[in-house]
C-alpha cells in the first residue's frame, strides 16, 4: 500500500484512537481522540479542550497514537503514528475530505467546536501492524502540513516576545537577539512558529535566501 492508502484506511476504518503525550514532568497522559479527516496534509484529530491532555499537547506539540481495526474474526490490524502536531482553526473542517464511514459523531453535535480543538499531525512516522493470523509490520513516514519547499524566516517586525521559541518542537529559534533567528539546519519546517507569531513577523519563502 502507498502512504496515502494507510491514511485513508485510518480515516475510513478507525474512528477513535488512543493517544499519548507527556506532561511537563515527562509523565505520560493518554486520551481517546476522534479522527476528523485525513488528507495530503496529514491527519486531523479532535482534542477535547479544558483537559490536561489538551494543555500538554498545546505545549509539547508532539503526539503518538494507536488505533485497532478488526478486519474479520481472524484478522486484526493496528495503525500507530507519532509526530508533530499544530492546532488548526475548525473553520477549515468544511474543506477537508470526510471519512467514508458514517462521518464523525462529534461533527453531528451542535457547537462541538466549543468543546473540541482541531489538531493536524504532520511530519510523522507510521507503523501498520497485522497482529494475527500472521504477524506483519510495515513502517513509513510522511512530511506534510506545509509544502516541503517552504522555509520560514523572522523579519524585523519581531518584538522578541519569545512565543515562537516556546512552541518550536526543535528548539531551533535563537532569541538572544532581535529579530529572533531560525537555525535552518535544525528546522523541520512544521510552520508552528509561523502560525504562532502574533506580530506577523515570520514569513514563508519557497527557497532559502529568496
Ligand atoms: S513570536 Fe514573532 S514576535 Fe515573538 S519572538 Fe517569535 S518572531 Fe518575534
Ligand atoms: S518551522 Fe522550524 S523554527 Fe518554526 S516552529 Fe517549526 S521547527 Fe521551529
Amino acid at each position: 500500500m502507498e502512504i496515502q492508502d494507510y491514511l485513508t484506511y485510518l480515516a475510513d476504518k478507525i474512528p477513535t484512537v488512543t493517544a499519548a503525550v507527556t506532561d511537563g514532568s515527562g509523565q505520560p497522559l493518554t486520551c481517546a481522540l476522534d479522527i476528523a479527516s485525513c488528507s495530503k496534509n496529514g491527519i486531523y484529530l479532535f482534542v477535547p479542550k479544558h483537559t490536561a491532555f489538551y494543555q500538554a499537547l498545546s505545549t509539547r506539540n508532539y503526539l503518538s497514537f494507536t488505533g485497532i481495526y478488526q478486519e474479520s474474526p481472524h484478522i486484526q490490524v493496528s495503525l500507530s503514528f507519532r509526530g508533530h502536531v499544530t492546532e488548526k482553526s475548525p473553520d477549515i473542517l468544511s474543506r477537508l475530505p470526510r471519512p467514508s464511514r458514517n462521518s464523525c459523531n462529534l461533527m453531528k453535535q451542535e457547537n462541538y467546536n466549543d468543546s473540541f480543538a482541531l489538531f493536524l499531525l504532520a511530519k510523522a512516522t507510521g507503523e501498520w501492524h497485522r497482529m494475527y493470523p500472521e504477524p506483519d509490520t510495515v513502517t513509513f513516514s510522511f512530511s506534510s502540513g506545509t509544502d516541503d519547499q517552504d522555509y520560514f524566516f523572522i523579519t524585523s517586525r519581531c518584538v522578541l516576545c519569545r512565543l515562537c521559541a516556546s512552541r518550536c518542537p526543535q528548539k531551533c529559534i535563537d532569541i538572544s537577539q532581535r529579530p529572533a533567528r531560525i537555525i535552518q539546519e535544525n528546522c523541520i519546517r512544521c510552520g508552528t512558529c509561523y502560525d504562532t507569531c502574533l506580530a506577523k513577523a515570520i514569513i514563508r519563502q519557497t527557497k532559502p535566501g529568496d
